[in-house]
């Protein structure tokens, strides 16, 4: 158990506290909450399903129309209302079929890797001379030409691979809950800088396509890269902390081509552990030859196979309201993941604890006074593209800002998507008018861990979806834990670096805030509607 030092939290609440808001909270009800979370947990169960028997569950594939199916045959069996999948369109699934991978010459060494997502496949087994190739701009195009043809190509320099002295595991202290709970001042708009980043990300896009349709041309067999240059990366949104990668055979995995309707078109790509990387370099450097091994057998999910072509879903599952059954309060994460690993800090943590608020208040008989909804949403990593279209579909359009009825009632909605540590607090993405009121809910979650209220907007997923059309969405604050620094979109991202702990305080917590949104009086406060096509 531990307590904090709260008198940041507190300074920032006193000047918007309004006693009107407050109202008693059911403390019989949150109690046996508590006891069926603790003593009755059956959320790693969850994690396991999802994760060991249905990961990696990539949108538009096999494996998440499996775990689709598991996730809503098991909320039926718990009972829960409404259960259903709403499909949209996604462009080419995409999941991997075999791979393996050699250095042949000047020694035999195993490679640590993984295809990129979206990867074409080799033609069977090659075997092919490896070259460093170093293409920057449109000029170092020349050098290469003509040299590229049956070979594999490293495009990356070695990056060195310092000691594991850096921050590893985030579990948030004092002094990182208190800098949370700040709220900062604007420094004026940054529209400039991000109209200048905008057109640096295009030209990085455009030089990329280009560079591909080269080697393309040029008969290049496959691109072997080391992942990002990044050693120490950001904590993520809201937080300020970095933490170090692990390397070691943990690799990031990004994606290596289109899911439109030219899937399959790029050169068959993989990532590789850095260490077995820089040795390739390394040899190279040295003026000897080296040789790789290399079988890349991939498979695309043309969006015509499935449903009208709609081959991507959003699961729905309610518990019906009472007096105030009309009036609406959401919980979510997304269902989706990257390919690499089995997806189990991102997101079958997310999901499991959320699926396991439901079975919580549904075993409890909390009997809510709004309906409570849980959506698991798809396409996440695409860009957010489930919640995109739930929150179009029923609440209304963020361009136009016109609105759909329901979304005059719809109270909150809550996502979980930072990895699979415990709850400290909420951010209140600038709601300061929700402070008072997640101050009293959180008191009684004190013992958890619970006890910061970030203000901070933060970004990167679902609950930003629901924020754009004005609607209260709000992120949970988490212990990163590992997220950062191994297991977010890699191939360690699996169930044993999943604490067990963690997730069941998760679903307690968001079990608690899903009860109290759906008991009070009145609708949680919201900030004032932002401006049509922003
Ligand atoms: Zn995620």
């Amino acid at each position: 158990m531990q307590y904090f030092q709260r008198a940041v939290v507190v300074s920032v609440l006193m000047c918007v506290a309004a006693p009107a808001s407050t109202q008693p909270l059911d403390h019989q009800v949150l109690a046996a909450i508590r006891e069926e979370g603790l003593r009755g947990s059956q959320v790693m169960d969850h994690v396991s399903w999802l994760s060991d028997v249905y990961g990696p569950r990539v949108t538009g594939t096999p494996a998440i129309e499996e775990a689709g199916r598991w996730a809503m045959q098991t909320m039926r069996r718990w009972g829960l209302a409404n259960v259903h999948a709403e499909r949209f369109t996604f462009g080419h699934g995409w999941s991997l079929v075999r791979f393996h991978a050699h250095m042949v010459e000047p020694q035999v060494m195993p490679l640590i890797g993984y295809p990129r997502a979206w990867s074409s496949s080799t033609n069977g087994t090659v075997t092919a001379d490896v070259i460093r190739v170093d293409i920057r701009t449109e000029e170092d195009f020349a050098q290469y030409r003509g040299t590229l043809d049956g070979k594999i190509v490293l495009p990356q320099p070695v990056r060195e691979v310092p000691l594991l002295e850096g921050d590893l595991v985030l579990r948030m202290d004092d002094e990182q809950l208190a800098e949370a709970s700040r709220t900062e001042v604007p420094t004026g708009t940054n529209t400039g800088r991000r109209r200048r980043s905008t057109a640096a990300v295009q030209g990085r896009v455009a030089f990329a396509e280009q560079r591909q349709q080269f080697y393309r041309d040029e008969g290049v067999v496959a691109v072997l890269d080391r992942g990002s240059d990044a050693v120490f990366v950001g904590a993520g949104s809201g937080l300020r902390q970095r933490t170090q990668r692990t390397d070691g055979g943990t690799i990031f995995v990004g994606s290596g081509g289109p899911r439109d309707e030219t899937a399959g078109s790029y050169v068959p790509a993989v990532t590789l552990a850095v260490e077995h990387y820089n040795r390739m370099v390394r040899i190279l450097d040295k003026g000897l030859p080296v040789r790789v091994a290399l079988h890349v057998e991939t498979q695309f999910y043309p969006e015509t196979n499935a449903d009208d072509g709609r081959n991507a879903f959003n699961i729905i599952a309610e518990i019906p309201g009472r007096d105030l059954a009309d009036e609406v309060v959401m919980i979510g994460a997304h269902f989706d993941t990257t390919h690499a690993g089995t997806g189990a800090t991102d997101n079958a943590a997310g999901v499991a604890a959320m699926m396991e608020v439901m079975r919580i208040l549904q075993v409890t008989e909390a009997r809510p006074r709004r309906t409570i909804r849980l959506a698991l949403w798809g396409a996440e990593e695409q860009g957010l593209l489930g919640s995109r279209e739930y929150v179009r579909r029923h609440f209304g359009d963020a361009r136009t800002m016109v609105f759909e009825p329901a979304h005059a009632t719809l109270s909150a909605y809550f996502n979980l998507d930072n990895g699979a540590g415990r709850l400290r607090g909420i951010w209140l993405q600038e709601n300061f008018a929700v402070a008072p009121i997640f101050e009293e809910w959180i008191a009684s979650l004190q013992d958890l861990g619970v006890t910061t209220l970030g203000p901070r907007r933060v970004t990167g997923t679902d609950h930003t979806s629901f924020d754009a059309l004005g609607l209260p969405g709000f992120q949970f604050m988490q212990d990163r834990l590992e997220y950062n620094s191994r297991t977010h979109h890699s191939n360690m991202d699996v169930v044993d670096r999943v604490q067990r702990d963690d997730v069941v305080q998760m679903a307690i917590v968001a079990a608690a805030f899903t009860y109290n949104t759906a008991m009070r009086d009145d609708l949680l406060p919201r900030k004032p509607l932002p401006t049509a096509d922003r």
